[in-house]
């Protein structure tokens, strides 16, 4: 997406899309539900979804929602109370989209995250492969954070980033963020007179950082700084994020029509940034043992299969790294495997038919998925040091 450089080149280019929408584009405090704009988004979404492209919401609005349809009086709410809140919102905002996305005969899946599910691998690779499978049905994910059940210290807290580590997740190629401003600007434009709009991001730097605003500034939680904090995350792992303005009828059509935003360019390097935070932060827990035509595989760039493991080493569970050998033990790449040890010594060198027939229909061919294995021999010479064997 080199040549991108707006957010509707942006947006005409991607084929996986996810996009955050803020609470107050849906829920106004007090008639509740705006459904004649949720009815344009769905709208949005299914245009996207004829041109062949996939649509991810992660949308806000549970509290705010359940606070009108509960008529709790305006001010801050303790945690339990919000977290009620939550509970009676987001059965009316699953029920919403739900509607929104069948007039367009669209089945809408609702996933509630909590921040474990993003930031323990076991948990990632069970929530990718629940929502990669809901892509697969063709259905579009609703997705938003577990309010009910996620206290301070373990809560994402604004779905901006909550929206970034589920595109980066989902491998995303571009996170639209609707939001209540068109983009970034020079300084906060309330207030600041000679701000400018920023059309392009291409890459944030402190001075683009400085322009979002400190977290003490008006402009923290769920403002410009979780954005720029969202696009970091994004742009690192290969996704490109746009922020526009929600608060207009079809706001994703907008996009494509040109109408004001700021794209921020992905990472040109994702892979290997991918790659270097598999290498980089974890440690290895088992071995696999491959043969020579699996190796050739992996080197042009394919996952690793079942039906080319000879041998298993280990006690590892799915999600932790492990080594992938060659028969002289000398290590060939490291990858978070899809298998438990127990199961991986099952379909240890069988082929797909035969894997289904031993642990079912849907177990996974690939051990090692490409996007999650890194190759020993390349790559290596950018600082990320030696790699370390398990002994
Ligand atoms: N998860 C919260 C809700 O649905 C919103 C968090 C945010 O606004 O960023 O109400």
């Amino acid at each position: 997406m080199t040549s991108v450089r707006d957010g509707a080149e942006a947006l005409g280019r991607a084929r996986r899309i996810v996009v955050k929408i803020g609470s107050a584009l849906l829920v106004d405090a007090e008639t509740g539900l705006k459904a004649d704009w949720l009815r344009s988004l769905g709208a949005d979404v299914a245009a996207l979804r004829r041109e062949g492209r996939e649509v991810l919401l992660v949308s806000s609005g549970a509290i705010a929602l359940g606070r009108a349809i509960l008529k709790l009086p305006h001010g801050a709410l303790k945690l339990e109370e919000s977290q009620a809140a939550a509970a009676v919102g987001q059965i009316a905002l699953s029920r919403a989209y739900s509607e929104a996305l069948a007039a367009h005969a669209i089945e809408a899946g609702q996933i509630l995250l909590t921040l474990g599910d993003t930031e323990e691998r076991r948990r990632y690779l069970n929530a990718r492969a629940t929502i990669g499978t809901l892509l697969q049905f063709g259905a579009v994910p609703v997705i938003n954070e577990n309010d009910t059940v996620a206290t301070a210290e373990i809560r994402y807290g604004d779905n901006d980033r909550l929206a970034a580590r589920v595109a980066t997740m989902m491998s995303a190629d571009l996170l639209v963020l609707l939001s209540d401003i068109d983009g970034l600007y020079t300084a906060p434009p309330a207030g600041n007179p000679d701000a400018r709009h920023i059309p392009l991001v291409e890459a944030i730097t402190p001075a683009i950082e400085a322009m979002a605003g400190g977290a003490a500034s008006l402009f923290s939680r769920g403002g410009m700084k979780t954005k720029v904090d969202a696009g970091k995350i994004a742009t690192a792992a290969g996704t490109s994020m746009v922020i526009t303005a929600g608060n207009r009828m079809n706001p994703l059509a907008a996009i494509a029509s040109g109408e004001r935003a700021t794209l921020f360019l992905a990472s040109a390097d994702p892979v290997r940034s991918r790659k270097r935070w598999i290498a980089g932060h974890l440690d290895a827990n088992g071995r696999l043992t491959v043969d020579a035509g699996a190796i050739a595989a992996l080197q042009s760039g394919k996952s690793l299969l079942a039906a080319g493991v000879t041998a298993v080493a280990g006690d590892f569970r799915r999600g932790d790294t492990i080594l992938v050998v060659d028969a002289g033990g000398l290590e060939v790449a490291r990858g978070l495997v899809a298998y438990d040890a127990s199961d991986a010594r099952i379909v240890a060198g069988l082929r797909s038919a035969a894997i289904e027939e031993r642990l079912g229909a849907g177990a996974r061919a690939a051990v090692i998925h490409r996007d999650d294995l890194v190759m020993a021999r390349h790559g290596w010479d950018d600082g990320v040091g030696e790699m370390r064997d398990v002994g």
